[in-house]
């Protein structure tokens, strides 16, 4: 991968989770290291400091830890990106594909308010499927996304310059080719 060694060495690699075949990059290493989670989350708010973000959307389930993190340390709000039918009030979701069949992320209707400025936050950028759908979401709320923040890019796969050629700053610490 590229990137500083020190969020390298605190990234561990799985091979065959969740298939023969992939890779699974391991984050809980990196939020289990004091000093790691600290430093990883000091750099992701970094370019936000003194920025009015509104509202911090973190994808669940990784996002959330890290997002929570980045909102508190923003002063802004956080906003639970989650699967379909697990939160409690009133909703509007977003499908998009898997490679097996389609998923749905969902926020509560009243999360992002008209013309809220939000950064979106998860573990690892792919095929940008997720964080696409998630884009398309807040925006369908009547956000406005600023960046999306990652802890690990996967420029191989594209969703990097998926983000980016719709207009979305795209943010990563770490990348594995
Ligand atoms: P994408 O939609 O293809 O960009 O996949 C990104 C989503 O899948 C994110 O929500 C990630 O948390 C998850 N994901 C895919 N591969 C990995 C991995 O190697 N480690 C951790 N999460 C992953």
């Amino acid at each position: 991968g590229i990137g500083e060694p020190w969020i390298l060495s605190r990234i561990r690699t799985i091979p065959d989770f969740p298939k023969p075949g992939i890779k699974f990059r391991d984050i809980t290493t990196l939020l289990n290291d004091a000093r790691g989670f600290r430093k990883a989350v000091d750099e992701l708010v970094q370019p936000y400091v003194g920025v009015a973000i509104d509202k911090v959307a973190g994808i669940e389930a990784r996002g959330f830890i890290v997002g929570g993190a980045v909102a508190h340390q923003l002063t802004s709000g956080f906003v639970p990106m989650r699967k379909k039918g697990k939160l409690p009030h009133a909703t509007i979701g977003q499908s998009y594909d898997l490679e097996y069949g389609t998923d749905t992320l969902e926020i509560h209707e009243d999360a992002i308010a008209h013309g809220d400025l939000v950064l979106l936050v998860d573990d690892l950028l792919a095929t940008g499927g997720t964080a696409d759908a998630a884009v398309e979401l807040i925006e369908k709320a009547g956000g406005k996304v600023v960046a999306a923040c990652f802890v690990i890019d996967l420029p191989d796969l594209g969703g990097a310059q998926r983000l980016r050629d719709r207009g979305v700053d795209v943010i990563s610490l770490c990348q594995y080719h």
